[in-house]
């Protein structure tokens, strides 16, 4: 007896091999494998976070802006002095522009960092009623706010489910690979696209932390890395 075709060839979908079904299945397997990715990371730190100090949403936005090209110890160290005397735009301005550059001197492009700092400040003030904005749209409007700044803040402050792609999770993301791409925004969108939104509340942090102490640039740890097995990157580092 001739063997039926089934209820996928009276759906129009190919049975014997076809793109549909092979690109049907890839695509649940990738899912699977990301959700597995996603689910160990959070076995392992079910509560991360980042790395930078502050005391509220203000701070954490000067805090993101200085961070641009400096390291989080090192945008601390300066941090620390300066968010005992100012912890709102007000006080930033009261400060002034000068004693601000003074105060982050240790930190690259500072003089910049400074301009827009001040001028960022203003415009809390003068358009927020001196509140930093729960909108990605409106913080991208600050002087020195980009989308990465920005989704940081909305992360981190605001409890939004916004990833930000930065170098560590650009590098990880295209290497697993979890979504390639060429720039961060197409990193960006691709990650939120395929992460299940369970994950997406922390998976900037899982991401740059895996990146900044595991999957490191020049050397990937991969003999001790928690997702070994569901990495697909050719170049592991299988010893230490
Ligand atoms: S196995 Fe290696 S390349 Fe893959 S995620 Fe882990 S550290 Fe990175």
């Amino acid at each position: 007896m001739a063997k039926s075709a089934g209820p996928r060839a009276a759906a129009g979908l190919s049975v014997a091999g076809g793109a549909p079904a092979a690109s049907a299945k890839a695509r649940a397997a990738q899912a699977g494998r990301i959700a597995a990715i996603f689910a160990r990371f959070e076995a392992a730190s079910p509560h991360p976070e980042g790395e930078l100090d502050y005391i509220n949403p203000y701070t954490l936005l000067v805090a993101v802006t200085l961070s641009a090209q400096a390291t989080d110890v090192g945008v601390n160290k300066a941090t620390k002095a300066l968010f005992a005397l100012v912890d709102s735009p007000q006080k930033m301005l009261a400060l002034g522009e000068d004693r601000l550059r003074e105060m982050i001197r240790t930190i690259g492009l500072y003089r910049t960092k400074a301009k827009h700092i001040i001028e960022a400040s203003r415009q809390l003030v003068e358009r927020f009623g001196g509140e930093v904005p729960h909108d990605r749209a409106a913080l991208e409007t600050l002087p020195g706010v980009g989308r990465k700044t920005a989704n940081v803040v909305m992360n981190i402050a605001f409890g939004a489910a916004t990833i930000a792609v930065d170098t560590h999770i650009f590098r990880v993301s295209n290497r697993i690979p979890l979504a390639k791409g060429k720039t961060p925004l197409e990193v960006e969108l691709g990650l939120e696209r395929v992460i299940p939104d369970v994950y997406k509340r922390h998976a900037h942090h899982w991401l740059i932390l895996h990146g900044r102490y595991v999957c490191k640039a020049r050397r990937p740890e991969c003999w001790r890395c928690l997702i070994a097995d569901l990495c697909n990157f050719p170049d592991k580092t299988l010893l230490p």
